[in-house]
Formats: structure tokens, sequence, C-alpha cells
């Protein structure tokens, strides 16, 4: 771990700087307007633990003017929009979004804590190529003419089929760990199947989405069409998952806060969407090439400093390359250069925030106690800002606290395995609630395929890790989720079917 001290990192830039220095209230209705109640939350830079800007702390009157909002539009003048008109403003959404690639870039990276490197391909391709892809669905959403003979006409004397419609007005709470994505995977397919949005963005992070929410607006949506409601969850998200007027929650999230939104959308058995944790394995067997496995592990468990729902956390080692693959990881680890994500050499930057730190350190303490070896990391640097080593566990079981719950910190447990028993290996893989994610890495593509199919997991790579696109559904199965996200499915949860049956 290289920890030297650096030069000052470049300041952020004179619209970022202004940006940071407004009065954040909630975005409703087509522009910002005053909170309800003067209450405000902070906003803080991980990297020195500074405060960087301050937001309203939305409650449930805020919540409900933007309910009303959204219905407003949703019922007036988005309806009313073509197909085509709804895809040019999701492509103008993807040019805005480059345009300001630098603001969006600073502000994620003061924000979460994400390396420049990681906020500028986050900007610059995968937030504008997703909005890219949605926009080509709005004009190929179809329903289908259904063969059916109700109430026994012939053929020639009635028609069926069936109408694809927006679910309406869709309540979206997302996380901290990737701010801007978290917010993109939810306005993209609700803007290309034509429902309005009201969106709660993490109170840890909320800066991006809150210029996003601006973005659409400039790209042409009407008024209404998206919200922003600033707060925290325990206000501002429950008040929008209990609101009855909204059709669809899409939450992402832990599983814990995935189970209050159920329980509050129970009320009017609202539709409900969730991303949620995973515990998501890698497993490498002898004969893979440890050139790209080593490496891939690595980045799969420190990607996003490990607060990152798909990481890999648990490798599955097989005791012939165990040795080396441990010792490459950790190299790869003692390697990276820590650091504030403004300065444009930073690998590996803060954590979110001291008690997003604290936890993980509780997670390494348990995992020392039960019996772990750390190899590598396992402390914070003596430095500002919420840093934390990346950290390898060697030795570790199925039973130990760090191996079964979500650490979301940059914590690899590592287990070995002996033989070749597949069924055997993938029940070690498979033994944890959640399913959002996993990899195999080997040159036999029969074993993989094996696995691929015995992994329970809404998404599987072999010989990567995390491999997503735009056009590829993601999604947890077990206690990661229900649903799924990217691609053609991804705008599933946002459409509602009507059968129709007509005769004359
Ligand atoms: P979290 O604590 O569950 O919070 C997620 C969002 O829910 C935040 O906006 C939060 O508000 C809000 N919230 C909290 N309590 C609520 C309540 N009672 N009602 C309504 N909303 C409420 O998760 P996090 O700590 O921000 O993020 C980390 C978790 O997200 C991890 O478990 C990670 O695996 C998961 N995640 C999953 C995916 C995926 O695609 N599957 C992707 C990214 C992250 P506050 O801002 O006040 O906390
Ligand atoms: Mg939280």
């Amino acid at each position: 771990m290289t920890a030297a001290p650096t030069a000052q990192p470049p300041s952020p830039s004179a619209t970022t700087l202004e940006f940071l220095g407004r009065e954040h209230g909630h975005f409703i209705g087509g522009r910002w307007v005053t909170p309800a109640s003067s209450a405000t939350i902070d906003v803080y830079d991980p990297a020195t633990g500074e405060r960087i800007s301050r937001v309203a702390a939305g409650g449930a009157a805020d919540v409900d003017a933007a309910v009303r909002a959204a219905r407003a539009a949703f019922e007036g003048p988005w309806s009313r929009f073509t197909a085509a008109q709804r895809s040019a403003v999701l492509w103008k959404v993807a040019d805005l979004v480059q345009q300001d690639f630098q603001r969006l870039c600073e502000l994620e990276v003061l924000d979460s804590g994400l390396p420049m490197p990681l906020a500028q391909y986050v900007c610059g391709m995968v937030v504008p190529e997703f909005f890219r892809y949605y926009a080509g669905w709005p004009t190929k959403i179809e329903g289908a003419t259904i063969p059916a003979a109700p109430q026994g006409k012939l053929p020639g004397e009635a028609i069926s089929f069936t109408l694809r419609e927006p679910i309406g007005v869709v309540g979206a709470i997302t996380p901290w760990n990737s701010p801007l994505p978290m917010v993109m995977l939810k306005v993209a397919p609700a803007l290309a199947t034509g429902c309005t949005l009201v969106l709660k963005p993490a109170e840890l992070a909320p800066l991006s989405a809150m210029r996003l929410a601006e973005i659409c607006q400039e790209a042409g949506v009407p008024d209404g069409v998206i919200n922003l409601v600033n707060g925290t969850g325990e206000s501002a998200g429950a008040a929008l998952a209990a609101h009855p007027g909204v059709d669809k929650i899409a939450f992402t999230g832990s599983t814990e806060v995935g189970r209050m939104i159920v329980r509050a959308a129970a009320a009017d058995l609202k539709k409900v969407t969730l991303e949620l944790g995973g515990k998501s394995p890698v497993v490498v067997f002898d004969d893979a090439d440890l050139e790209q496995a080593i490496p891939g592990a690595a980045r799969a468990c420190f990607f996003l400093q490990g607060q990152n729902c798909m990481a890999g956390t648990r490798l599955f080692v097989h005791e012939k390359v165990h040795d080396r693959m441990v010792e490459g990881i950790a190299a790869i680890a003692r390697a990276m250069k820590l650091g504030p994500g403004m300065d444009p050499t930073s690998e590996f930057g803060p954590l979110i925030s001291a008690q997003q730190r604290e936890r993980v350190a509780g997670f390494v303490a348990a995992g020392r106690r039960e019996g772990a070896e750390v190899v590598c990391g396992g402390a914070a640097p003596s430095r500002p800002g919420y840093f934390f080593e990346p950290t390898v566990l060697a030795r570790t079981r199925d039973d130990m606290t760090p191996v079964r719950e979500e650490i979301f910190g940059p914590v690899l447990c590592v287990q070995s395995f002996g033989d070749d028993d597949l069924a055997q290996v993938a029940r070690a893989a498979n033994s944890t609630i959640y399913g959002l994610s996993g990899s195999v890495w080997t040159r036999d593509l029969g074993r993989a395929m094996q696995m691929v199919r015995r992994i329970d997991a809404g998404q599987v790579s072999v010989n990567m890790h995390a491999a997503i696109d735009p056009a590829m559904p993601f999604g947890g199965n077990k206690q990661s989720g229900w649903g799924r996200e990217f691609g053609k499915e991804g705008l599933e949860p946002y459409l509602k079917t009507k059968g129709v049956s007509m005769t004359w």
C-alpha cells in the first residue's frame, strides 16, 4: 500500500464550486423549490472529511408535492409525447452529460470518493452509453395480437391484442456507492417507457443526482417528469415508499432496507423492484490463466474500494494455485496508490464515511478473532479522510462473520478447495443468502459452463468479473433482489400490460 503524501490535488472547477455553494432544496415541477422545513444535511468529501455542500432534509410534505407534480406530468404533457420524442430526449440527456463532463466527474469524485479515472469512465462512457441504449427502446415497445376467441367469437368477428402502458409515477431510491449510475438505472427506463419519477438520492452522495435532474429538464422533458427530494431514508425515503400516489418503487440499497421498502409498499400493493446486497464468489480452478485471474480477482474485490454490490468478496481457489493467487493479489493490494480521487494518480479512494470505515474495521477484527490470517491491509492509514487499506483474509471458513456478511468494503476472504467435485465447489459458492454476481476462472469451457449453471446468481462471468453492459440484464437472486435492470428486461418493471378484446 503506497500512501506517500502527494502534492495538493487540483482544485475543482469554477462551475463545480458554484454548484457546491448553492442552497440545494428539492427539484419539483421543473424547478428548485424552497423546502417545507429549514432542516439541512451536510455533504462531506470522504477523502478529507470536510463539508463541501449542504442539501435540504426533506420530509413527507416535500415528497407529497413531488408526487403531485409527477402525477400531473404523467397524465398531462408527458403522455402526449410520441415514442420518437422520448427517444430524442434520452439521446439529448446523453449529449448533455458529456457536455457537462468535467463538473459531473468532479461532483462524483468529491461526493463519493471515486478515483478520477473511474469518474471519467462513468461520466464519459457508462452513463451516456446507457442513456443512448435506452433511447433506442421507446419506438420498439410493442404489444401483441393474440389468436383468442373471446366469448366464442370466430376469427374476423373480434380481435384481441395487448397494449404496453407506462406504469405511472415511479419512486426511485438510490444508494451512495456509485451515485450517478445508480440514478441513471432508474431514470433511463422510466423516461423510455413514459413514466415520471420522484427521486430520493442517498443523503451521503446526492450531488450528481441533482445535476442529472437539471440535465433531464434541459434535454426537454416537461416540468414534473423528473422530481428530486433530498433527505434521509427514514424521512423522505420512507414517505416515498408509503405514498399512495406512487405506482412503483425502484430501490437500490441494502437487503435490510429492501425489506422495509416491501413492508411500506404492502399497504397499497405498489409494484416493487429491489437491487440489494451481495457476497459474490470468485472461483479459480488450477488451470486458470493466473496472469488474468490475479488482477481480475483483485479488481473484483477492490473496485470502488469494495463498496460495490457485485464485489467478488469470497475467493474460492484450488489449493494447487492458492499461494500464487493470494501472494499475487496481496502484491497488487500493497502497491495500490491510495489517495483522494481529485489527484489523478490515485488508484484507491476512501470509504464513504467514518461510520463505514468503523464497520469495515469491525469485520476485519471479527475475522482475526475467528481465526483468519490477515495477509495484507487490515487497518486504516493515519491520514485525513475515511481510507481503509485493501485487505486480504486467508484461511477463512463459511461460518466466519466476514465471510457471511456483506462488508461493503475492501476485504477479500479466501478459501481453498482440494478436489474438482463441481457440485461441492458450487455448494460452497452458493452458501450465502445473496445471489447477485459471481465469476469462474478456468480454461476448460465445459467446466466453466457447468459452474455457470450451478452458481445461483443473477449474473455469472467466465474469466472476467462483473461484466456489465447496458444491454445485459442484471439483478439479484435470493436475498439480492427482485427483478432485473439493464437491457430489455430492465424496461419490464416500468410497463404494464393491458389485454384488449374488441368486437363490432
Ligand atoms: P441503504 O442504507 O439501504 O440505503 C439505500 C437508500 O435507501 C438510501 O437512499 C437510503 O437513505 C434509503 N433508505 C434508508 N432507509 C430507508 C427507509 N426506511 N425507507 C426508504 N428508504 C430508505 O444502502 P446504502 O448503505 O446506501 O448502500 C449500500 C447497499 O446498497 C449495499 O447493501 C449494496 O450491496 C447495495 N447496492 C446494491 C446494488 C445492486 O444493484 N444490487 C447496487 C449498489 C448498491 P439514506 O441516504 O438516508 O441512507
Ligand atoms: Mg445508508
